[in-house]
């Protein structure tokens, strides 16, 4: 599982509206989880997890986006 042996780090700031978190792959294959506070802890420990399953499912790697900034949470994903 790409989870393990990734280092990420949680960052807690002002995102544009509504976009209650972010995820992006840094150079040194490293990622930067971000979460807008603007949300309820309930919304931003489910975009926590959502962002973490774009690391489990490597989604970030090869040809697709390095940033993905969510402007709505999909259920499941
Ligand atoms: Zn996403």
């Amino acid at each position: 599982m790409p989870l393990e042996g990734s280092d990420y780090f949680i960052y807690v700031l002002q995102l544009p509206d509504g976009v209650p978190g972010a995820i992006r792959l840094n150079s040194d294959n490293t990622y930067s989880v971000y979460l807008n506070p603007e949300y309820d802890i309930n919304s931003q420990i489910d975009t926590y997890e959502h962002e973490l399953w774009h690391i489990i499912n490597d989604d970030l790697h090869g040809e697709k986006r390095i940033e993905d900034l969510e402007k709505q949470l999909r259920n499941g994903t």
